[in-house]
């Protein structure tokens, strides 16, 4: 890759910390004062709240502000039409707009200014550039366009200077012709569709690794991204590098990226404040420690969100990073709040039994986390996939799966055994756990 210059945008990106938190401060405080002005929202809960923009005086300020989320987002829709009374622009300063569907029905809107989007643009493109992307790629965008935050990320990949071929979500065979008629390089889509496009290849008789031109894969929306060998196994099936993304649907497709140095993802801290915290105590957690992360955005104007529960559970570290980026990194994403079993007192999320499955060559590596109840206790049963032509011992294999969960875990699961290619396949986002509780 030589010729080309290491950064996309060096004086942002290597910023030393004390003033990169200048810089944040400086944003923060602008953010503030401007949704206390031009949101009827935001005024009517920090009035409620007894703060002021004036009471931010350092970045730990903001703890004194109140959290929102995914919930208040969605009733300010409903209470204030079309978008709701968190915005702080005039709709003529609109030109896009990204909803989510999520779970429970009315897609949650997220416009952009001109100015918010080019941002949000940029900040792709150094996500791009940081994983190695270069105009000599060839980037096959395979995410949905329809409403899809993740959608317009391909643009950030034509301001690298790539080609791009905006396939989109289409049918697997389709998707497997395009990347091998024009030879793509790198492409997009979530960890658990990495891994069925593969399959499918392989049983139409292509060897991924062999007959495609993909060296980057890059993948997003489930924590298997950073799960080492769940990322292993990938990129051995494509013979291709994979590269865990980070995005939000009410901010950016990605908010943190992995360097080529794969040793987290770097957070976009320059676009977004983060606090990492205790979800029931709201505290904040030590570097390294599990917590939910909340998000506060510096820049984006069209519908700033200030201290956002994202009801994901991450961890993060401030080292410095070999790649010479300052940026703090997410050591993954563990998981959704919403996903957590409780199990016997032990907070378990399903990329905690994703990495017991995908180390063990005796499994397909797909699985299933089902909840039951007995003498009104969680029982947890881990359905896994012998993998095939396996022809050893079935129950000593359930009982190896248990003594690992027990070693990593602390739980001992029950374990159920099922034929190869029994579990369906996901392609988008899959669901690991089912919650066959009574519902109160
Ligand atoms: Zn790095």
């Amino acid at each position: 890759m030589s010729g080309y210059r290491r950064y996309w945008d060096e004086e942002i990106e290597t910023m030393p910390r004390d003033q990169l938190r200048e810089f944040q401060l400086t944003k923060m405080k602008e953010m503030v004062e401007l949704t206390y002005k031009k949101s009827p929202y935001y005024k009517g809960l920090f009035d409620e709240a007894g703060v002021k923009p004036v009471h931010l005086a350092h970045l730990e300020d903001i703890k004194k502000f109140p959290t929102i989320d995914k919930k208040v987002l969605r009733s300010r829709q409903q209470a204030a039409p079309d978008f709701g009374d968190l915005l702080c622009a005039p709709e003529e300063e609109f030109v896009f707009l990204s909803a989510s569907s999520g779970s429970t029905g009315v897609p949650t809107a997220s416009p952009f200014t001109g100015p918010d989007f080019e941002d949000f643009q940029d900040c792709q493109a150094r996500f791009f550039w940081s994983s190695g992307m270069r105009p000599t790629d060839r980037y096959c965008h395979a995410l949905n366009f329809t409403l899809f935050v993740g959608g317009p990320d391909v643009i950030g990949a034509m301001k690298v200077g790539a080609l791009t071929i905006w396939g989109g979500s289409i049918p697997s065979e389709r998707l497997l012709s395009i990347l091998k008629t024009w030879k793509a390089t790198i492409t997009w889509t979530t960890p658990s569709y990495a891994w069925f496009l593969g399959e499918t290849a392989r049983e139409n008789g292509i060897d991924p690794a062999k007959e495609f031109s993909i060296k980057k894969i890059f993948v997003a929306g489930e924590p298997g991204g950073s799960i080492p060998e769940t990322r292993d196994n990938i990129q051995k099936l494509w013979g291709a590098d994979v590269y865990d993304y980070f995005g939000l649907s009410d901010i950016f497709g990605a908010c943190a990226a992995m360097c080529e140095a794969k040793e987290g993802l770097h957070w976009a801290e320059d676009h977004i404040f983060t606090e990492v915290v205790d979800p029931d105590t709201g505290e904040e957690v030590p570097e390294g420690e599990r917590g939910e992360l909340i998000l506060t955005s510096l820049k984006k104007v069209a519908r700033p969100l200030i201290r956002f529960r994202t009801g994901d559970i991450v961890s993060y570290t401030t080292e410095p990073c070999d790649c010479g980026r300052t940026h703090l990194r997410l050591h993954g994403i563990h998981g959704r709040l919403d996903d957590m079993m409780i199990i016997k007192g032990v907070n378990v999320f399903p990329s905690d039994i994703e990495t017991i499955v995908r180390n063990n060559s005796n499994l397909t590596g797909e699985y299933a986390c089902v909840i039951t109840e007995k003498k009104h206790m969680a029982v947890l049963t881990v359905e896994i996939e012998k993998a095939e032509g396996f022809q050893g011992d079935a129950d000593g294999l359930a009982e190896q799966i248990q003594t690992e969960c027990q070693k990593i875990i602390g739980i001992r699961p029950v374990v159920k055994l099922l034929e190869a290619k029994t579990l369906t396949r996901a392609t988008h986002k899959a669901m690991r756990v089912r919650d066959e509780r009574k519902k109160p």
